[in-house]
């Protein structure tokens, strides 16, 4: 019935991709964690660009404080996931 290639078990879905990608970013996921994140890059295209466009993000908003980081960050943040989204669903009707 499934196209799955992978046992998907205890994967991660993109979904929490995008809800961890700050904290793996900022290296506090639990080492379990960590790798089921870096699983699901593996077989996830879409989620390593998303992934490294929230790093490069990352490393802009270091030059802000901790204070507008939390309340901008969020906005630069759900502004990516939303393109990243058009851009999967686009070429899943592709
Ligand atoms: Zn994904």
């Amino acid at each position: 019935m499934t196209n799955e290639p992978l046992d998907l078990t205890g994967m991660l879905t993109c979904q929490e991709v995008v809800e961890l990608v700050t904290t793996y970013h900022e290296h506090l996921l639990p080492p379990e964690e960590h790798q089921r994140f870096e699983a699901h890059l593996a077989i996830c295209p879409p989620c390593r660009t998303y992934v490294a466009q929230i790093a490069q993000t990352v490393r802009m908003m270091g030059a802000l404080t901790a204070e507008q980081e939390s309340a901008e960050g969020t906005l630069v943040l759900l502004d990516l996931f939303r393109d990243w989204k058009r851009g999967r669903t686009l070429s899943d009707t592709d």
